[in-house]
């Protein structure tokens, strides 16, 4: 979706709402795929001369864990409010996509502000253990090589170690 920033700075009478969606499933996210359209709102309302602009956005972000490689799932949500004033829409170093014109991208704004929220390194829980190295099996779920009495550890000065302790 497109806004207009420039016209509104010239003809609004009041504040202007709405919300939309934005399919990102195509885009190039680190790590992550956002696969389910993304419903966002996006609120314009001008002070005097001062424009704010306010984008809220949820997005279902599908990943890997970093360390089990188990599906992740996670709902991220953006909150973000901007000001602006009418002369700064064509300045270069503007940090939003604001084209010539002084026209927004607002699908490109909640692809930028979502990239900046979401973690690249996603985790399936926070204390996730890992996949172990002897069997392969997530650690604490499915693997046993740790707790199991029997097993030889494979470094020898582990065992000397359990030597002494018996
Ligand atoms: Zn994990
Ligand atoms: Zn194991």
């Amino acid at each position: 979706m497109q806004f207009d920033l420039l016209k509104f700075f010239r003809t609004a009478t009041k504040p202007y709402q709405t919300e939309f969606s934005v399919d990102l499933s195509g885009q190039d996210f680190p790590g992550y795929q956002v696969p389910k359209a993304v419903t966002a709102r996006f609120e314009a309302d001008l002070e005097g001369d001062l424009l704010r602009v306010e984008l809220s956005a949820g997005a279902e972000v599908v990943a890997e864990c970093a360390r089990c490689l188990a599906p992740v799932q996670e709902l991220f949500t953006v909150e973000k409010t901007y000001t602006l004033k009418e002369r700064e829409l064509t300045q270069e170093d503007n940090d939003l996509p604001i084209d010539l014109k002084g026209v927004l991208d607002l699908d490109e704004l909640v692809y930028q502000e979502l990239v900046l929220q979401i973690p690249t390194v996603l985790l399936c829980s926070p204390d996730c253990l890992g996949l172990c190295p002897v069997c392969g099996k997530k650690k604490g779920a499915g693997c046993t090589c740790q707790e199991s009495e029997d097993s030889a550890p494979a470094d020898p000065r582990l065992s000397i170690l359990r030597q002494l302790l018996n």
